[in-house]
């Protein structure tokens, strides 16, 4: 989705220290993460629409924090969604297609603010169609990869079982042979 893989631009070494690095800076992430999502912007963020980027991801984080808390959203954060899709507007067309009528709609600008629009609309449509309790961070602390848990259990507790889960699986292996030493 549109929203995880822009707050996953801000990620960390998971198998080190947990430095953190953003994506958002690197010009060729950037224009992928884009075309991944069918955005159309012509040129990299300036200055002041990098800082509104961030700033909306880090506002976004934050709520996924509160909602994964179990609380929440206070009508502050609703306001800061609302405020970040009314930089945007959307045309609707009509058109036909083999199985009837189909309704379109598609951005009235291809700039910056479209996409804040864009962003804070497709956490909203998750909170409206998806299920709240499947948005997670993974459990590494090390990692904290936000991700929507689609699995049919709902039983995932990492970005992935193959990296984060393995790893903390040998941490822990690690971390009782440790006491089992010292007893
Ligand atoms: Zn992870």
């Amino acid at each position: 989705m549109l929203w995880d893989d822009f707050l996953n631009s801000e990620w960390r070494e998971w198998r080190a220290n947990g430095a953190v690095h953003d994506s958002l800076t690197d010009p060729e992430w950037v224009k992928k993460w884009l075309s991944d999502h069918r955005l159309s912007v012509y040129r990299p963020p300036n200055e002041d629409e990098l800082a509104e980027l961030k700033k909306l991801r880090s506002v976004l984080l934050q709520m996924v924090y509160i909602l994964t808390a179990g609380s929440r959203l206070s009508s502050d954060a609703m306001n800061e969604l609302n405020t970040a899709m009314a930089q945007g507007s959307m045309v609707r067309r009509l058109t036909e297609t083999d199985e009837g009528y189909r309704l379109e709609s598609a951005p009235l600008k291809h700039d910056w603010h479209q996409v804040l629009a864009d962003i804070a609309a497709s956490f909203a449509q998750t909170l409206v169609e998806g299920e709240i309790s499947r948005i997670r961070v993974c459990d590494n602390p090390n990692c904290l990869w936000v991700y929507y848990d689609s699995t049919r259990n709902r039983s995932k507790r990492y970005c992935s079982d193959a990296a984060c889960g393995n790893l903390m699986k040998v941490r822990r292996f690690r971390a009782r042979q440790k006491e089992n030493k010292s007893e």
